[in-house]
């Protein structure tokens, strides 16, 4: 596939959402993916995906129904079952309706310690259940001051891509750590040469590499999101605030061209 990347682009929604809000926006998000097949409609080009915290899975299932916007989780336990409270696995997460889960979600990593050997045994874990892993990477403030930001990123990608990985079951998200829920961006040559080394990086890891979508996140914005998602090797973006309104994730979908 190759330059043919269909763009993605994924709403995470964090733990935001009683069950009435969360079943209104992704009811919206229906409503407006549908009507946009319609003959008379303007279809937008790329595919889109929520990620809705747990409790609201069953619900958003049913409700996505027939829109083609897929679900996913935020998050997933690698054992397929077993003494974890409070955990979920990726077979749990699959049979609630989900087609992708967030892996490495740099909130994950600093408030949950996750190390790239638990993120590569998670995107292993939803390999297994059939899920498509969004592996994000992304380096501090501190690390992209000191000019460490592509070494730093090198490193997360080779210690948390699993063996053996098909480029079907993975999408790389990039997201800068001090850019996420800030308001600020990287310039659109930093998103370009990080995007470029990450996609370098995955030819060096992985069968038909080129098949791998590589999403930009970090503060997009209808505002900014036509500048960011025209940058090269940028095939979607993860969006985080923005996604918690229909009106704005609807935006930046349709600022995929
Ligand atoms: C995120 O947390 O994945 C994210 C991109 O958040 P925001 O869009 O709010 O910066």
């Amino acid at each position: 596939m190759g330059q043919g990347r269909r763009k993605l682009v994924a709403g995470n929604w964090k733990m935001n959402g009683l069950h009435a809000e969360g079943l209104a926006l992704a009811r919206d998000l229906a409503h407006r993916a549908v009507a946009a097949r319609r003959p008379a409609g303007e279809p937008i080009s790329c595919d889109l995906l929520v990620c809705p915290p747990a409790t609201l899975f069953f619900s958003l299932a049913e409700a996505l129904t027939g829109s083609g916007i897929f679900l996913g989780g935020q998050d997933c336990h690698q054992d397929r079952a077993g003494p974890h409270t409070g955990d979920l696995s990726a077979e749990m997460l699959k049979d609630a309706g989900c087609s992708h889960v967030i892996i490495g979600h740099s909130e994950r990593r600093s408030e949950h310690g996750e190390s790239n050997e638990i993120v590569r045994a998670k995107a292993a874990a939803a390999r297994r259940a059939g899920l498509v892993a969004i592996l994000c990477v992304g380096e501090s403030e501190a690390e992209r001051v000191s000019g460490q930001a592509l070494s730093v990123v090198a490193h997360q990608l080779a210690g948390s891509i699993p063996d053996g990985m098909a480029a079907a079951s993975l999408v790389i998200a990039y997201e800068p750590v001090w850019a996420i829920g800030t308001g600020r961006t990287p310039t659109v040559a930093d998103v370009a040469e990080m995007h470029a080394h990450i996609r370098q990086r995955l030819g060096g890891a992985l069968a038909e590499a080129g098949d791998v979508r590589v999403l930009y996140g970090g503060s997009v914005k209808p505002t900014n999101a036509a500048e960011l998602l025209a940058v090269a090797n940028v095939d979607g973006a993860l969006v985080g605030g923005a996604s918690l309104v229909a009106a704005d994730f609807w935006a930046i979908a349709r600022s995929c061209g």
